[in-house]
């Protein structure tokens, strides 16, 4: 049973007020099919209401704060939710189906996005501009006003960092939306950050429907600026209604990532992340690599040793801590399920095993196919599940065309010696992060993320959210 939860799992915050909703969600526990919770199905009057206290907070005490004192409070947040890891860990376990390690990475990361932008709020500065003889030319960074973030339920704590962290240092004030499937770090995190001193309305969190709740955020013409990850079809929707409001939207949509692995490349080095990036988070992650280009001399080699591997990997109930837990849930197993039936003319060369797995949990064996072709359903699509292709390779030339070869273009990564090579790669491939000799690089905070084609524009996480989630303003004054 879920014995963190310090908070009413069914209530939303809006202007400061923990309030219940006019009707409720249930909420499952995906590794055993149980209900959770219900939690509060936030409608389309609640996000207007939510959205009118963002701006009451930055016509009032939040907007009157200075960048230091932004960035005190939101460093103060980090520090406590650092003090409530373990507990933030097993509701995300309980709530996403994530194993409980993988749990603890994200709440800390939370922490470290809070961290990260409580210092920087006070650090994006303005330039002065040489004009004509007479004039003193300056900008201003400025906040958009209300932001709207739009989540999902892959990595709820690590984009609401990435994502309210960024807002909140530039004084926007945030409109939440979690998804439907997982909502519960986001409440602790609201609770947390009252707890922290942030003033009232300045986030709002309204858990709810994406039809309604979602759809309202989106449209909302009071909205100055929206934020959503997710899949790329609700994407379209969300730049759509932003669309008619003309407001800008940041969209990080997944992908179909590749690693290249060259015949001179550190195996040893190598081999984890080759299955790791597909496998954590049980797949689901927008920048899973999903692809794994091989050059023919060392093919039969990286395929016997991933697919050994694959043979140890253990999948099971998130709070016993294996490599995998389930699926978010049993829509989500049923998509992965489709495309490996798509992969039913495919060659299997490992899967991974249940251990312990309740029978109604949303569980996926991993599996691994050999000598994929480049324009394979499961080489082209997003699959979000626990599944990697190998793709053989003769040439450097074959390898780009092969990676570059999808709508997507979130990450990829290089696995060889050769230093010229990896420099034509890294600009050759289309991608908004590319990785030499590792894959993730340790998911930094630091590091500007975001993708090209139907991947998505604009970037978050690092010093580069804050140009997002922010407007400028030039000031030019004639003095003679
Ligand atoms: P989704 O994009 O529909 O949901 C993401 C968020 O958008 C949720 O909060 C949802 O409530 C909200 N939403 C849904 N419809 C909306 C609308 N019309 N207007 C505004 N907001 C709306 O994703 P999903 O249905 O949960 O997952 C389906 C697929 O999406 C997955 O299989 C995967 O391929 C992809 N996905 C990608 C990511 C990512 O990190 N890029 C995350 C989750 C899902």
């Amino acid at each position: 049973m879920l014995d963190a939860l310090w908070f009413n799992p069914n209530e939303m915050l809006i202007g400061g007020t923990w309030k219940t909703a006019v009707s409720n969600l249930p909420l499952f526990n995906p590794s055993d099919g149980s209900l959770l919770a219900e939690i509060a199905n936030g409608s389309a009057i609640n996000i207007d209401e939510a959205v009118t206290a963002a701006q009451v907070a930055r016509n009032g005490k939040w907007g009157q704060l200075s960048a230091t004192e932004r960035g005190r409070i939101l460093t103060k947040i980090g520090q406590k939710v650092l003090e409530r890891v373990d507990d933030l860990a097993e509701i995300e376990a309980y709530d996403v189906g994530k194993p409980l390690a993988q749990a603890r990475a994200d709440a800390v990361a939370l922490a470290r996005y809070m961290e990260f932008y409580g210092g920087a709020a006070d650090k994006l500065m303005g330039e002065t501009i040489p004009y004509l003889n007479g004039y003193t030319v300056y900008t201003l960074r400025e906040p958009h006003g209300v932001t709207g973030h739009i989540i999902p339920w892959n990595y709820p704590m690590q984009i609401i960092g990435r994502s309210v962290g960024a807002a909140l240092a530039m004084g926007n004030a945030c409109v939440l939306k979690p998804a439907e499937e997982a909502c519960l770090t986001a409440l602790a995190f609201a609770r947390i950050c009252g707890e922290a001193g942030l003033p009232d309305g300045a986030l709002n969190v309204v858990p709810g429907s994406g039809i309604e709740a979602g759809a309202a955020l989106a449209g909302n013409p009071n909205v100055q600026h929206i934020s959503f990850t997710g899949s790329v079809h609700t994407g379209a929707l969300v730049q759509r209604a932003a669309g008619v409001n003309v407001v800008p939207v940041t969209l990080e949509l997944g992908g179909k990532s590749p690693q290249l692995v060259f015949n001179d490349a550190n195996l040893t080095a190598a081999l984890p992340f080759l299955v790791n990036a597909g496998i954590q988070n049980a797949g689901q992650t927008c920048s899973a690599s999903s692809r794994i280009l091989i050059q023919r001399g060392i093919y039969n080699s990286v395929r016997d040793r991933m697919a050994e591997a694959y043979c140890n990997l253990t999948v099971g109930p998130a709070m016993a801590d294996m490599h995998i837990g389930p699926l978010i849930s049993e829509r989500q197993k049923a998509l992965v399920l489709e495309f490996l039936a798509k992969g039913s003319d495919l060659t299997i060369a490992a899967q991974g095993k249940l251990h312990d797995a309740p029978n109604n949990g949303a569980y996926v064996l991993p599996t691994l196919f050999e000598n994929v072709t480049a324009d394979h359903p499961l080489a082209q699509d997003e699959i979000f599940g626990p599944v990697q292709v190998l793709i053989p390779f003769e040439t450097e030339e074959e390898a780009v065309a092969i990676a570059n070869n999808t709508d997507y273009g979130l990450v990829a990564g290089i696995w060889t010696a050769d230093g010229a090579r990896q420099m034509r790669l890294a600009k050759s491939l289309r991608a908004g992060q590319i990785f030499i000799n590792n894959y993730g690089a340790g998911g930094g905070v630091e590091l500007p993320f975001g993708g090209i084609g139907k991947s998505g524009h604009g970037r978050e996480k690092g010093f580069e959210a804050l140009y997002g989630f922010s407007t400028l303003k030039t000031i030019a004054a004639h003095h003679g």
